[in-house]
């Protein structure tokens, strides 16, 4: 039965919950009583299961007791962090009234409440919801005539773009801004060609009734937000990035209950500005994160030398978003560039940096009416930095200033009225919330000063009043106290007290407690009212100055989130100065040509990770996909850095793309619109697909995509499936690279046989990992050479990894006889009789009349039973005791 009906039945309370709850039917609903959000019914089940904390009841609801749950106000943010990272929207219902006016209007009156803002995974501002590293995006996914849009609006900072968007790129589009909710709307979710899709992202998830995301509500949205007749100036909005863009600003005002956060107006990015890197092969390459998940081990972590938390945050976007405009790129490398070439100047930028507080962040709680005077702070501080950063910029870099540099120099502003003001306003370490004042300076407002003078006078006159007293009623332990139900009063010990209760005594009496009595006295409450009052009105007032100061703020946001940015983008491109000069990497050549040229490249994790080894040195290797050698097959043995290679080309690609210098002896890089990557093996059990059909999947992906401007790196594909299917589909594969993709690829393989294809591939050409061999085993070298490798030797390998003797040896013997088995290799079924498990046991069967004798110089008979048990013997694997047994049974075959 719904609420309404049996609203009747229930307390009014309970009334009023029941409403505000229908009103979010999505959200766990924090009901504020007192000190508490409280939870009912299945929310409290719900969260009490995720908290982990105590499931109560409270009173009954038809027949039935409610659950209830319940958390500290004072302490709420942890367990709505909880929450919001298992994934659920949270309504959070206020008393919106003091308990005291209620009762005003009888006994059983409830206090007024209302939900005064949804959080969501998309919409957090508060530093204890937010990774300091990293971006949380609300993502907005919308069709309007068959055409997609994808919108996304970071609420801590401000941005806001959208752009079109293929329904086969959307994965990508979402994998490279891994947004923390995604609003789709719910007939989009159907869509079987998006429905792989939704399933990855279906923690992030948000479904929208299909009206509230539309082109025409959307666009009209948008004008109300930024207060425009038409969008135009902002760019040439589609259909569908209307529908996308207006249903971001409706959510955001809807969760935040009216008050809109600061947003720029919504920027278009053309389809194409970014370098587009599939999710699996962001996965693969461990840009952000690692495999298992983890921030360290990750691209990201080896290259990230910024400072403050928004540079670090612009540095994970750079690294998911590389460029693809030369110009662009350009700019970012001389920034880079001027800034290794001055290490100084680096340093004293680095070491400001150091001291900028989160600008951006405590701007979004100040502009939501969610600040306090520790966001004030922090402004102050981080804008404080301001000319000293800039004098330095100008000073350090004279006469070099690149475009970058001089922008972010110009975009820092000149904030000094506000840090001033500030800086007499604050206190210098402010509390957190406005709410118990004592955050305003002395000295700042003259009528604040004086109602804090006159507060001290009255508690110095109070205090004074005891010695007063007591020396006029001559009572010595007659005390001035306080406490918070009665306030200040007089007690003296009861034995005293008769002498006060007199008429005429001037003291009238408050209370007799066990052994004392308390009085006042017409001074007494005559201070104690001038103490409150000037107390009460200091406090008001500190709060009407903290509302003046943000105001201020607010009104200087845009310029103050412009130097915000500015200040993020310096710390991105000083540490990565930072980093080309500590790791010794080097300027990139990036232009519009199709050259891919590398010398002395190496991996930028391997190399961090080998560094902290004691003889480990990382061995460059050099790689050209030019023009006349698009392709390159690259073989060698397990382990033999292949797979390394491979991917630290794809990284360079991606390091230089995003502005910054790539780990190499030098690079050239023409632009890649798309890199595409089918390395690892990594079962996709949960999505029920084996690894064969992974590979393929991607593979199809790459081959139906890649353009001539790709950059591919294709690791074993095949080998999922039996040997010739995989040698089959890995040679169709590497001519249609070859033919039609006509993409730059770097084909790593186990099958030799596909050197062969070189004669006819006029732009392929081969190289091998070198080894050595060295004492019945073998070396790594890490070199890649031209040619074809001769062996793959993986006996060496498992060798290495231990597999037992017997093992070993009898893989060797297996593998002589297979590569003895002249042109095609001998059929299973021959090996078998070849080579039987165990000679000795079995009788040996007459060979299979289709089979052919092989062509070699093997006794057609093969190896004699004592032979075969002979090669059955490991000695390293036997004990004596065994070995002699041993001896005994080989004896016994002669
Ligand atoms: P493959 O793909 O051929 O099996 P990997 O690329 O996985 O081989 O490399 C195996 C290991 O060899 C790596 O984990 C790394 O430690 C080391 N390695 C690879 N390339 C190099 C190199 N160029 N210099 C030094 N060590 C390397």
């Amino acid at each position: 039965s719904s609420p309404a009906e049996d609203a009747g039945a229930v307390t009014p309370m309970m009334a009023q919950y029941l409403e505000v709850k229908a009103a979010h039917p999505d959200c766990l609903l924090f009901y504020r009583m007192g000190d508490f959000y409280e939870l009912f019914f299945d929310d409290a089940v719900a969260a009490a299961e995720i908290l982990n904390i105590a499931l109560t009841k409270r009173g009954k609801h038809q027949g039935d007791d409610i659950p209830m749950c319940g958390v500290p106000v004072h302490s709420h943010e942890q367990y709505l962090a909880k929450l919001i990272r298992s994934g659920r929207k949270i309504a959070i219902c206020e008393q919106m009234e003091d308990p005291a006016e209620a009762k005003k209007r009888g006994s059983k009156a409830v206090v007024k409440r209302d939900v005064i803002r949804v959080v969501t995974p998309g919409t957090i501002t508060e530093d204890g919801l937010l990774d300091p590293r990293g971006h949380n995006y609300l993502a907005c996914v919308a069709e309007a005539g068959g055409a997609l849009a994808l919108a996304w609006v970071e609420i801590s900072t401000g941005a806001f773009a959208v752009r079109p968007v293929d329904a086969r790129r959307l994965g990508a589009a979402l994998a490279e801004l891994a947004p923390g909710e995604i609003l789709v709307a719910d007939r989009l979710l159907e869509r079987p060609d998006l429905f792989d899709l939704w399933g990855e992202w279906k923690p992030a998830l948000s479904p929208l009734p299909a009206a509230r995301v539309s082109s025409t509500a959307g666009e009209a949205r948008l004008k109300a937000a930024f207060r425009v007749e038409a969008l135009d100036a902002f760019g040439a909005f589609g259909r569908p990035d209307l529908a996308a863009a207006g249903a971001l600003v409706d959510y955001v005002e809807a969760t935040q209950k009216g008050r809109l956060p600061r947003l720029e107006p919504p920027r278009r990015v053309a389809d194409g500005a970014s370098l587009e890197i599939d999710a699996a092969t962001r996965r693969n390459l461990e840009l952000t994160r690692t495999l298992s998940g983890e921030r360290r081990g990750s691209l990201l972590a080896v290259i990230d030398r910024t400072v403050t938390g928004a540079g670090a945050r612009l540095l994970e976007r750079w690294l998911a978003a590389p460029l693809t405009d030369p110009s662009a790129i350009t700019d970012r490398l001389d920034a880079v560039a001027a800034l290794v070439d001055a290490p100084a100047a680096r340093e004293a930028l680095r070491a400001r940096l150091r001291r900028v507080p989160d600008v951006e962040r405590a701007l979004s709680r100040l502009v939501l009416g969610r600040g306090g005077p520790r966001d004030l702070a922090m402004l102050r501080d981080a804008l404080a930095e301001i000319p000293g950063l800039r004098a330095g910029l100008d000073e350090d870099l004279r006469g070099l200033v690149p475009t970058l540099l001089a922008g972010g120099a110009r975009d820092l502003g000149d904030h000094a009225t506000l840090v001033d003001r500030l800086t007499r306003a604050l206190e210098a370490e402010p509390p957190l919330l406005a709410r118990d004042g004592g955050f305003i300076r002395p000295g700042y407002h003259a009528g604040l000063d004086e109602l804090r003078t006159l507060h001290d006078e009255s508690r110095r006159l109070i205090a004074a009043l005891q010695a007063r007293l007591a020396e006029e009623t001559g009572i010595g332990a007659l005390k001035v106290r306080h406490n918070n139900v009665i306030g200040y009063y007089v007690e003296v010990p009861s034995r005293h007290a008769d002498r006060l209760m007199a008429p005429d005594s001037g003291f009238i009496h408050r209370q007799t407690m066990a052994n004392a009595a308390r009085f006042t006295t017409v001074e007494l409450s005559d201070l104690e009212n001038k103490l409150r009052g000037a107390g009460d009105k200091a406090l008001a007032l500190e709060q009407s100055l903290f509302g003046d100061l943000v105001a201020e703020v607010t009104a200087r946001a845009d310029p103050i989130a412009l130097a915000a940015r500015a200040l993020a983008m310096l710390d991105v491109l000083a540490g990565l100065a930072e980093l080309a000069e500590a790791r010794r990497y080097v300027r990139p050549q990036v232009d519009d040509s199709a050259a891919f040229a590398v010398t002395g490249g190496r991996h930028p994790v391997v190399e961090a990770a080998l560094e902290a080894e004691p003889d480990g040195a990382f061995v460059g290797n050099a790689c050209d996909l030019g023009p006349e050698t698009r392709l390159w097959l690259v073989t060698g043995p397990n382990m033999a850095g292949k797979s390394t290679f491979l991917r630290q080309n794809a990284l360079i690609a991606i390091l230089a793309q995003m502005g910054g210098f790539v780990p190499a002896e030098a690079a050239h890089v023409g632009i890649v619109d798309r890199l595409f990557s089918r390395v690892g093996a990594a079962d996709d059990l949960a999505r029920g697909r084996s690894t064969f059909m992974v590979e393929m999947v991607e593979t199809a992906a790459i081959l139906n995509q890649a353009t001539e401007r790709s950059l591919v790196i294709l690791d074993e594909i095949g080998r999922g499936t039996a040997t010739y299917d995989g040698l089959a589909i890995a040679w169709a594969t590497l001519e249609h690279l070859h033919e039609a993709n006509r993409c730059r690829a770097l084909f790593a393989t186990h099958y030799h046989e596909l050197t062969a294809l070189a004669e006819s591939l006029a732009r392929l050409s081969c190289h091998t990992m070198r080894v050595r061999e060295w004492n019945d085993g073998i070396v790594f070298l890490h070199e890649v050479a031209p040619g074809v490798a001769d062996r793959s030797y993986g006996i060496h390998v498992a060798r290495l990894a231990g597999l037992p003797p017997a093992v070993l040896t009898r893989a060797e013997t297996v593998l002589k006889r297979l590569e003895s088995g002249a042109e095609g290799a001998p059929s299973a079924a021959r090996l078998v009789e070849d080579l039987p498990l165990f000679a000795a046991a079995r009788p040996a069967a007459p060979p299979p009349a289709e089979a052919p004798v092989p062509a070699d110089d093997t006794p057609p008979a093969g190896p004699s039973a004592l032979e075969q048990a002979l090669a059955n013997v490991d000695p390293d694997d036997l004990t004596p005791r065994q070995a002699l047994e041993a001896l005994y049974r080989l004896k016994a075959l002669e």
